[in-house]
């Protein structure tokens, strides 16, 4: 399948975004061939940003060994963003949820990059006996 019939093809909001059906919400912050940034609509912290790759990967469980070049380059391009969002010398935290126990709601694997303040140390898990 071409990366254009993937797009057509792919169900879920940021399916929508990538085909321009809706727009991004908080803003875009990069795009080139094989990946988009845009500002989180729901920001969990001053600067968060949602990386995605234009091909739908549902999330990490699901990558192949096909997708090794896309996600290193979206891997990669992670530092060229934190630097056009500013968090690049502060510092910056980068997610990825993976199913359930993540409470993952958009089905396309994407890279959150949080920052611009300091972060709390838990990676919003329940506080467990150890951390107490
Ligand atoms: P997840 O829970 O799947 O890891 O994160 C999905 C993220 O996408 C959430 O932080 C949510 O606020 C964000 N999001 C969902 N829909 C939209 C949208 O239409 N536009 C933007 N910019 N962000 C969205």
């Amino acid at each position: 399948m071409s990366l254009e019939q993937d797009i057509q093809n792919n169900p879920t909001i940021f399916g929508k975004i990538l085909r321009g059906e809706i727009p991004c919400g908080g803003g875009k912050i990069y795009e080139d061939e094989y990946i988009l940034a845009f500002k989180d609509i729901v920001p969990k912290a001053k600067v968060h940003i949602i990386v995605i790759p234009k091909k739908r990967i549902n999330d990490l469980r699901f990558a192949t060994e096909e997708d090794r070049e896309l996600l290193a380059h979206l891997t990669l391009k992670i530092n060229e963003i934190a630097k056009l969002a500013g968090v690049f010398d502060s510092g910056f935290r980068v997610v990825s949820n993976c199913g359930p126990d993540t409470n993952q709601q958009v089905p396309h694997m994407h890279y959150h990059i949080i920052g611009g303040e300091n972060l709390s140390d838990n990676f919003g898990g329940k506080e467990t006996q150890s951390q107490k």
